[in-house]
């Protein structure tokens, strides 16, 4: 990659449930943007691979083990990453589940358990990251959402109410750190072919009524939500923040 494609070079990137699908596929795009990369999972040997694999290709990685759920995990994770590799730049809270539930059938555990890792767990480690960056003049704060977040999806409401409240808190995080120089936005992923997708796509019958929904007739690449991740954490996206970007091949904007 060209020094011009480096565009990240210098910067320290976290990225949460750095392990496997959409969270790999960032990590190895900041990676080769020219990032140091702190890949997290919920057990350092999970990321271990991944960062590995930025190492591999001449780039700077290092693997932590962080349960997003677990507060407690949080200061001791973000030190040893600043001890590591500096001070962070960039955060890309990933980390997430899915389930079905009939909503009848959701227990209060299970909504708790939803929101706690999906939602509560990124405002956790925005707070967490943004007095370093004050400190330093700014920073970028990048999360995944999902296009769920703004449709009704039967029997998904736990998952459908917490990556709606990724959109709102991606709004509000911006508009109050945009005086510290903090950009914060959210990505909004339609279908990934990643393993949250691979029992679903397992039946062909649902996977064509899938394709069939998706005007560009396929599933996105974790590589395709890295690059978007590179655009908002680089230079060249620095007029944008508080939005929320779909990247789902068009379905969002169908009838
Ligand atoms: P995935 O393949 O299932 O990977 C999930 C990642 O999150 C793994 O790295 C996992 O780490 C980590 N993780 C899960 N629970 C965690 C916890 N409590 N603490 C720390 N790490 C945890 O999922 P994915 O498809 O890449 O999805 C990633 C994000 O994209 C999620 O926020 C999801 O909602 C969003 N998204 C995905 C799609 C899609 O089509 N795939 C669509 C829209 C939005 P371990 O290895 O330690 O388990």
């Amino acid at each position: 990659m060209s020094d011009a494609e480096r565009v990240l070079a210098g910067r320290v990137a976290l990225v949460t449930g750095a392990s496997r699908g959409i969270g790999r596929g960032i990590a190895l795009a900041l990676g080769a943007a020219g990032a140091a990369v702190a890949c997290a999972a919920r057990a350092v040997d999970h990321s271990e691979p991944t960062a590995a694999q930025i190492r591999a290709g001449g780039g700077t990685a290092h693997a932590f083990g962080l349960e997003v759920t677990r507060a407690e995990e949080i200061p001791a994770t973000l030190r040893a990453v600043e001890a590591a590799l500096g001070p962070i730049d960039v955060l890309v809270n990933n980390a997430g589940i899915t389930f079905q539930r009939k909503t009848l059938e959701l227990t209060d555990e299970e909504w708790e358990r939803m929101l706690a890792t999906n939602l509560t767990s990124m405002f956790r480690l925005a707070r967490a990251v943004a007095p370093s960056m004050i400190a330093r003049g700014g920073g970028r704060i990048i999360n995944i959402g999902s296009m769920w977040g703004r449709v009704g999806v039967p029997q998904y409401a736990a998952y459908c109410v917490s990556k709606a409240g990724v959109d709102a808190l991606t709004r509000c995080l911006a508009v109050e750190w945009a005086r510290h120089g903090i950009r914060v936005n959210c990505v909004a992923p339609g279908y990934i072919r990643t393993d949250f997708q691979t029992e679903v796509m397992a039946d062909e019958r649902i996977r064509s009524l899938i394709h069939s929904k998706i005007p560009l007739r396929r599933l996105g690449e974790p590589a395709e939500v890295g690059a978007l991740v590179v655009y908002l954490a680089s230079p060249a996206a620095e007029f944008m923040t508080g939005q929320t970007i779909y990247l789902d091949g068009g379905q969002t904007s169908s009838w």
